[in-house]
């Protein structure tokens, strides 16, 4: 059927419930936005608001489209109560995929001179790509610990500051973790895989920031024009994609009586149900393992640089996870909810004053880290008040314009990298062929994305960063 998304205000559109739909689609976009939103990702949407128990409206952000289940870029809360679910394809198979970003003191002067050894560097000891395997050997034991600590356990064992955990959201452990409903398999994928960046859109960046919109709260995150920042886009690895594996296939199997999923990518669980506690637990558990992944990586680059830049100081700016499930409370239709949130592609946007947020960014409110590509700008954003239309989420990249195999089929893997190297960008890659598919023309218009996401109130521009190196699976 042809659902079209209504105008509701500038950059604001709605889809009101139709068929099934239990609650309106509230889409944050442009007009050209819009245009470009394919009938998949539409579906998507109004599919997850015909599920049961969900709450408010399902929201969708400028950078979204078409995934596995719930569109990427898609938030949707459920109720905590009977009548409430959660879904594993609902929070995606890259459990606790997220952004870290690091800040450096070192001259961008030296960076520029000394830019394909340092990529050469990082290329060598961040392992990357389907084959990267990790340097550590871990045991049953460690891998629990992982599974319930995070990024905690990471700099219990020497692999960071105290300070790194402040800067992480959830200070770096998501609390309720339980190993124990994780398989043994998704477990074992941890052996080989800790501290590994994967393959595909994940990345670890070098940037440069090359404009500041935010003088106040620049300043209090520690940016300044020209500034060197690291980036780093990773998640849980096989851990988590074996933990959505399996819950996707427990809750295709284990659907309640009278409640047919409506798209066996969306099947869920009762939140009460065993299988729904099951899989929150484990979720998490994915979650940590992506924190505690990132913080492991932070920790071979920040030993990288200190090897080539000995006096340099490196401090953790964020670190915000993009595919998660959350238990919040919402103000619904003027009552106070507790729900349980889906972001799927999509990061928290706690503006200050937000009772959830802590001291540390109650001044300017909480970093959003938004991906542009290889080869076009990132964002450092701040939530704001507006994000209690979203029901506080703000976009987490630019958002894929072309699938991937649209994007091998329009983009040389040669070209790109002339193209790359004539930007002043150095890429390492273990695979041009996939790195075609990630190339720029794949992705929206990062500056126009951050712009509408801006322009709705949600975030506030903080600084735009280009990038110098840019190191890919
Ligand atoms: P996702 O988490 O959905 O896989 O990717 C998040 C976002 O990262 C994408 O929407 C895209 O805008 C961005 N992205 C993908 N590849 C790169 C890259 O190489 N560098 C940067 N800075 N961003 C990227
Ligand atoms: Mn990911
Ligand atoms: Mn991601």
């Amino acid at each position: 059927q042809n659902i079209r998304p209504v105008r509701k205000a500038e950059n604001r559109w709605r889809i009101y419930p139709v068929g099934t739909m239990r609650v309106p689609v509230d889409i944050f976009a442009s007009e050209a936005l819009i245009s470009v939103m394919d009938t998949e990702t539409i579906h998507q949407l109004t599919t997850a608001a015909s599920l049961p128990g969900v709450a408010g409206s399902v929201i969708c952000m400028p950078d979204a489209h078409s995934g596995y289940g719930f569109p990427i870029g898609c938030v949707a809360g459920f109720c905590a109560g009977k009548e409430g679910i959660i879904s594993a394809g609902g929070v995606g198979y890259d459990i606790g995929c997220g952004v870290r970003t690091l800040l450096t003191d070192i001259p961008a002067a030296e960076v520029y001179a000394r830019r394909g050894e340092i990529a050469d560097a990082l290329f060598r000891a961040i392992p990357a790509g389907l084959k990267g395997s990790s340097h550590l050997s871990l045991n049953a034991e460690e891998i629990k610990q992982i599974l319930h600590e995070g990024a905690a356990w990471a700099v219990r064992n020497g692999m960071g500051e105290k300070e790194d955990l402040w800067h992480t959201e959830e200070n770096g452990c998501v609390a309720g973790a339980d190993a124990a409903q994780v398989s043994t398999e998704a477990r074992q994928r941890l052996t080989g895989q800790l501290g590994t960046l994967g393959s595909g859109n994940h990345y670890l960046e070098i940037q440069i920031v090359d404009s500041i919109h935010d003088t106040a709260a620049a300043a209090h995150f520690g940016l300044a024009e020209n500034q060197i920042a690291i980036s780093i886009h990773s998640g849980s690895r096989g851990t988590g994609h074996q933990i959505a594996t399996d819950y996707i296939k427990a809750m295709q199997n284990a659907l309640p009586d009278g409640h047919p999923a409506p798209d066996p990518s969306l099947a869920y669980a009762p939140l009460t149900s065993d299988l729904g506690r099951r899989y929150l637990a484990a979720m998490k558990a994915g979650r940590n393992c992506a924190l505690a992944n990132r913080q492991t990586i932070a920790h071979m680059v920040r030993k990288t640089f200190l090897r080539l830049f000995p006096s340099c100081r490196i401090t953790q700016l964020y670190d915000v996870s993009h595919n998660t499930c959350n238990e919040e409370h919402h103000v619904i239709e003027g009552q106070s909810r507790r729900l349980f949130v889906h972001r799927k592609g999509a990061t928290r946007a706690l503006p200050s004053g937000h009772a959830a947020l802590g001291p540390l960014f109650d001044a300017t409110g909480q970093p959003v880290l938004v991906g542009g590509s290889m080869g076009t700008a990132s964002w450092i954003l701040c939530a704001a008040r507006g994000a209690e239309a979203s029901m506080y989420s703000a976009n987490h990249g630019a958002g894929r314009l072309l699938s991937r195999a649209q994007a091998r089929k329009r983009q040389q893997p040669r070209s790109l990298m002339d193209a790359l190297k004539h930007a002043g960008i150095s890429v390492r890659t273990h695979s041009p062929q996939l790195l075609a598919e990630e190339a720029p023309l794949a992705y929206k218009d990062v500056d126009h994305v951050t712009d509408t996401a801006c322009a709705t109130g949600i975030a506030r521009k903080v600084a735009r960063l280009r990038p110098l190196i840019c190191i890919k699976g």
